[in-house]
């Protein structure tokens, strides 16, 4: 789940009607919770989910780091009890077996009903147990009901079932809610492994690669309104036709080869909404596709973004002109598909340029999509 924040959370900060559903804590994985502290602090017994907790939802092959973290916890004379809602209790069994630990079916998740079997089949009280599953709407909501303290763990796998999928909408919608009573944010950069495991529209680089489109159609729009206002507006036009017969009067060596004034006053228009464009292009590519916050560095982002900028300029020109000469189409439909031919390589060079140089920062180099913000 992209955006999983691990942490305590101050549950009397919650208001009432989410309160059931926040955890004591939150962690990215099971290797984070450390069951010496909570052998030191009277906790007997951990209650914990399968699927997605243990093992990836209707696998059989634990992690070896969840092997020795259940070996760990047993070491500290903490007992383990899997409570699972289950269809497959053969699979359920067989998984128990292999960790060598009790498992409970019974009335499902969230009910309280199997929480407080394992309370008894233990003999502990409530203070004396812990449940950590990757659930908001199971084992998050059935431990609090029940009166356990409760660890959300950041689901090891997008894999779920389809009513999983569904409850991980209202999980999304939630934890925004939960995030405000969040004390102690620990945030980690996601990992090549986690990035890779997402699903491909969950990705980062794809949301960038969305995010730079919608931005560098802005600037297009931009910069074709200021061009068109600036040369065909009334009293823009005015201003452009007297500046244009300046032009061709004043320097016929470079703007006396132009059709008319208004065409000889194009480049200057041109200059203006385009230099817009780049602007516009700038600031929100480093804040919004890019995640950039603060000051720091913005100068040096800005000449290395013009930098780039004018590079994939000399490339379209250049991409152009040779697709032009390459494609067997007549004139006007050669260099519209030159056009389109040179506009697609030429993002796909800002957009690589601007991520892996403009816009790179230290955090960027721990993961390629991190981001100081992330
Ligand atoms: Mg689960």
């Amino acid at each position: 789940m992209s955006g999983f924040k691990a942490g305590k959370f101050e549950r009397h900060q919650v208001f009432g009607a989410v309160r059931p559903f926040c955890p004591t804590h939150a962690v990215h994985k099971l290797q984070d919770v450390d069951t010496e502290a909570l052998a030191n602090r009277g906790i007997k017994l951990i209650m914990i989910d399968v699927d997605n907790t243990l093992v990836v939802w209707r696998k059989d092959d634990f992690a070896q780091e969840t092997l020795d973290w259940v070996a760990k916890a047993k070491s500290h004379d903490i007992q383990i009890v899997i409570l699972s809602n289950t269809r497959n209790p053969e699979r359920l069994t067989r998984l128990a077996k292999m960790l060598d630990i009790p498992a409970l079916r019974g009335k499902f998740k969230p009910s309280k009903a199997m929480y407080q079997e394992a309370l008894k089949k233990f003999n502990v009280n409530e203070s004396q147990a812990v449940m950590i599953g990757d659930q908001i709407f199971t084992d998050i909501l059935g431990a609090n009901r029940a009166g356990i303290e409760s660890i959300w763990l950041q689901p090891i796998s997008h894999h779920d079932f389809v009513g999983t999928k569904v409850s991980r909408v209202g999980e999304r919608l939630l934890r925004g809610y939960l995030y405000r009573a969040l004390s102690e944010p620990i945030d980690l950069p996601e990992t090549p492994e986690q990035a890779a495991a997402k699903p491909f529209w969950e990705r980062k680089i794809v949301h960038q690669i969305v995010k730079f489109g919608i931005v560098g159609g802005s600037s297009f729009v931009i910069d074709y309104c200021i061009r068109m206002t600036l040369l065909y507006q009334a009293p823009f036009s005015e201003f452009a036709r007297t500046q244009g017969v300046w032009l061709q009067t004043h320097a016929g060596a470079l703007f006396g080869g132009f059709k008319g004034p208004i065409e000889a006053f194009t480049p200057i228009a041109v200059t203006c909404s385009g230099t817009v464009a780049i602007l516009n292009s700038f600031y929100w590519n480093r804040l919004w596709t890019f995640n950039i916050r603060g000051k720091e560095d913005r100068g040096a982002q800005l000449r290395r973004f013009i930098a780039i900028s004018l590079v994939g300029l000399a490339l379209n020109i250049m991409l152009t002109s040779m697709f032009v000469h390459a494609i067997p189409a007549q004139g006007k439909q050669a260099l519209r598909i030159a056009t389109v031919l040179a506009a697609v390589l030429v993002a796909v060079w800002n957009f690589t340029a601007q991520r892996l140089y403009a816009f790179k920062t230290p955090a960027a180099a721990a993961g390629p999509t991190a981001s100081p913000r992330a």
